[in-house]
This record gives C-alpha cells, sequence and structure tokens, in this order.
C-alpha cells in the first residue's frame, strides 16, 4: 500500500508534462536566443508556451516572465517593488503571519535593510481580513503582499477584494498564488495585482521552473545578471523543455479543473467527518474557503513527528506543520498564527489529495490516523495527565 497525500509539497509530474518535456527535450534542442533555425525553432516554441500561460492567467505575453519557481518569483517581485517604493521614501511592506518563508523570509531580509514589515492576522478562521489591510495602508506603503490560499491549511485569501483596495490606495499588490493556480480559477486580471507567483510542480508540472506575472508598468529588477533573455529581467538560457512541461501540465489542470475540484471535495469531506470522530482534535482553517485537496488537523496530546513517521510505515505520505527543517522543533508560524498553541500546533497532520487518490485511500489514511493516534496517546505522559484531569483539555 503507497498511498500519496503530500501534494502541497509536490505532485507527481503528469503523463502529459512528461511527453511534452521529452519531446521539446528531443525536437527544440537550439537555444532560443541562437539566431539560426535550430534556436528560432525553440524561440517559437517558447513564445507559444509563453502566450498559452498568458492567456490562462488573463494577461498579456509580455508581462509574464519563466522563473526557476515560486521562491524566486516571490523573491523577485517583493525586492522589485520594495527598492523602488524605497526610491520614493516608501518603507512600508504589508503582508500576513501565514506566508511562505519565500515571502516571510525576504521581508526579514528588507526589514534588516530598514523596512518597516506589517504582518496581519488572520484570525483562527486563517484569513486575512481587508479591513485590517486597509486600516494598515497608509502613504508609506510600497507592497502588499498577500497570498492566494495558503500552503499548511489550504485556506483562501480574498484577493480579488484585497487587489481593489489596493488599487484604490495606489499601492502595489503581489501575490504568491503558488497553491491556487491550476487549482482555483486565477485570473490576474481581475485580481488586479501586479505580481503573481506560480510554481509548475504543484500542478503536475516539472520542479525548478515557474512564471512570475508582472504587469507592464509595475517595477522589475533582475535577481539574475547575464543575458538579455526574459527582456532583460532574468539572464540565463530558457529551460525549454521544462517550460513546454509546465504549460502542458498547466492547460491540463486548468482544463479538469472543475471535475477534480468535485471529486477533492468529496474526498476532503468524507477524510475530515472521518478524522473528526476521533477525541480532541481539531481541523485547522476554516471549513468551508479552503482548497478541496488540503485537510489539515490538530491532535492534542500526540508529536506531529512521531504520527509521520508512523503513517510512512503504513505507506502513507503525509506532512505535518512543524518547520524542523533547520532542526529546531519550532511550530508551524501558520498554526500559531490561527490560535494554536505551542502543545496543540506540535501534533499537526497535513493531508493534501491530488486527482489519483480514491475512497478506499481515504477510509484507509482514516484506519490508519485513529490507530496511530491511539498508539502515541496511549504512550504520552501528556495524555495520562489529560485524562487523569492533571492537565485541561485545549481541544
Ligand atoms: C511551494 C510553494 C512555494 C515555493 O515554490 P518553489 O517552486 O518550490 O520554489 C512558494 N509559495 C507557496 C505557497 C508554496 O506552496
Amino acid at each position: 500500500m503507497e498511498i500519496y497525500a503530500d501534494h502541497a509539497a509536490t505532485t507527481k509530474l503528469s503523463p502529459a508534462a512528461a511527453k511534452a518535456y521529452a519531446e521539446t527535450a528531443a525536437v527544440y534542442y537550439g537555444n532560443p536566443s541562437s539566431l539560426h533555425s535550430a534556436g528560432q525553432r525553440a524561440q517559437e516554441q517558447l513564445i507559444a508556451c509563453r502566450e498559452e500561460i498568458a492567456s490562462i492567467l488573463n494577461v498579456s505575453p509580455r508581462e509574464i516572465y519563466f522563473t526557476s519557481g515560486g521562491s524566486e518569483s516571490d523573491n523577485q517581485a517583493i525586492l522589485s517593488a520594495a527598492h523602488a517604493g524605497a526610491k520614493k521614501g516608501k518603507k512600508k511592506i504589508i503582508s500576513t503571519a501565514i506566508e511562505h518563508h519565500a515571502v516571510l523570509h525576504t521581508l526579514e531580509k528588507l526589514k534588516k535593510e530598514g523596512f518597516e514589515i506589517v504582518l496581519l492576522p488572520v484570525g483562527t478562521r486563517g484569513i486575512v481580513s481587508t479591513d485590517d489591510l486597509e486600516a494598515a495602508i497608509d502613504g508609506e506603503t510600497a507592497l502588499v503582499s498577500v497570498m492566494a490560499a495558503n500552503n499548511e491549511i489550504g485556506t483562501i485569501q480574498p484577493i480579488a477584494e484585497i487587489g481593489a483596495v489596493c488599487k484604490r490606495h495606489g499601492v502595489l499588490f503581489h501575490t504568491d498564488a503558488v497553491q491556487a493556480v491550476g487549482h482555483i480559477p486565477v485570473d490576474a486580471k481581475a485580481i488586479g495585482c501586479d505580481y503573481l507567483a506560480l510554481s509548475a510542480h504543484k500542478f503536475g508540472g516539472p520542479k525548478g521552473v515557474g512564471v512570475l506575472y508582472c504587469r507592464t508598468g509595475a517595477p522589475l529588477t533582475p535577481l539574475i545578471e547575464g543575458g538579455a533573455q526574459e527582456r532583460g529581467k532574468r539572464a540565463g538560457t530558457e529551460d525549454l523543455p521544462a517550460v513546454a512541461a509546465m504549460t502542458a501540465a498547466l492547460k491540463e489542470s486548468v482544463a479538469d479543473m472543475g471535475a477534480t475540484e468535485a471529486l477533492l471535495r468529496r474526498l476532503q469531506d468524507r477524510l475530515i467527518a472521518g478524522l473528526e470522530e476521533i477525541p480532541h482534535c481539531a481541523l485547522n482553517g476554516d471549513r468551508h474557503c479552503r482548497l478541496a485537496g488540503n485537510t489539515s488537523f490538530c491532535f492534542e496530546g500526540i508529536e506531529g513527528e512521531s504520527l509521520l513517521l508512523l503513517l510512512d510505515e503504513k505507506g502513507i505520505a503525509a506532512s505535518s506543520g512543524s518547520a524542523c527543517t533547520s532542526g529546531s522543533l519550532d511550530p508551524s508560524h501558520v498554526l500559531l498564527a490561527i490560535g494554536r498553541v505551542h502543545d496543540v500546533a506540535h501534533g499537526s497532520l497535513r493531508l493534501t489529495l491530488g486527482k489519483e487518490n480514491t475512497e478506499e485511500d481515504v477510509d484507509y489514511i482514516i484506519r490508519s490516523v485513529k490507530e496511530v493516534v491511539g498508539y502515541l496517546r496511549n504512550m504520552s505522559p501528556v495524555w495520562r495527565d489529560l485524562q487523569e484531569g492533571k492537565r485541561t483539555y485545549i481541544l
């Protein structure tokens, strides 16, 4: 039994994307910047991909920049807007407490450069309030950066409303739409954002390729100097096979979006209902305003890491919210932001399903989580204290 339930971390390369990658690598091997025919044929393919992606996002092909993925796109958008703002004496950036580290760490860097960083709260539902945003915007504000959908708890942010607020105040707006594109409709024109980041490997494309949408007229400075690729904003020979694979994956995801969403909602409802039978647990993030693929829970009295390892032994690939990548055991900033206390935040589990998952997978996951949570609680001194009334339950 092998169940992949970590689609928010990355997805398997889709067959259409793999085919596009192999064909493009074999046939369009020329450098798109070369003047000979092999180069020009590659250039034509690159143009076609740019047009396809632009049309899906409802923007102009001239506003599409190919990058190495979500992190690079987030970095470039934020640094470009911040430094352009600073030149006009605007050194305030407004974002949220639940952004991806690609955004938060870039903001920390800017803070060291003297920028004022305001992180808006998201409440227990995990959704930012446009009133809070509007109250925070002032004449010093250079940029607002709010993600379209959260990678840990799946909550969908009101980015169209945020886009309207930013426009009204004449403030640049970036949205990290990495978890949204290919999963829910994303129309950059309708959102009214100045920048938008997306990443291919979150919707069946390859790792290491993505897009930065930058509205014509919005400031954009290169992170990588060198050649004149991407209209001088991103040097380096374009990875055409990866771009072609990303384009194929995006086309397919968008075409199947309705059917995939319906399937994932059904699976999500079943999964949430099943896991809620476990005592002293709670769903993280708003129940309704969330990505169909995302189910995130906290279980009291256990450690998320042990839960993950035991689920892996049962063939289930899941994730927790803890950012233990740096060796620290800091609980997830997202779970803390929605009001989970440290102990509870440590017992988190993120299950993110994709279109290959089935009802049988969900039933197996529910059975396994029930078993493993029970097993871990039986061994937990914290759980014993809770049961004996020496501590009080939080969930
Ligand atoms: C995955 C992810 C990123 C980073 O994208 P990469 O292509 O892996 O660099 C950024 N933001 C969000 C919300 C993500 O889920």
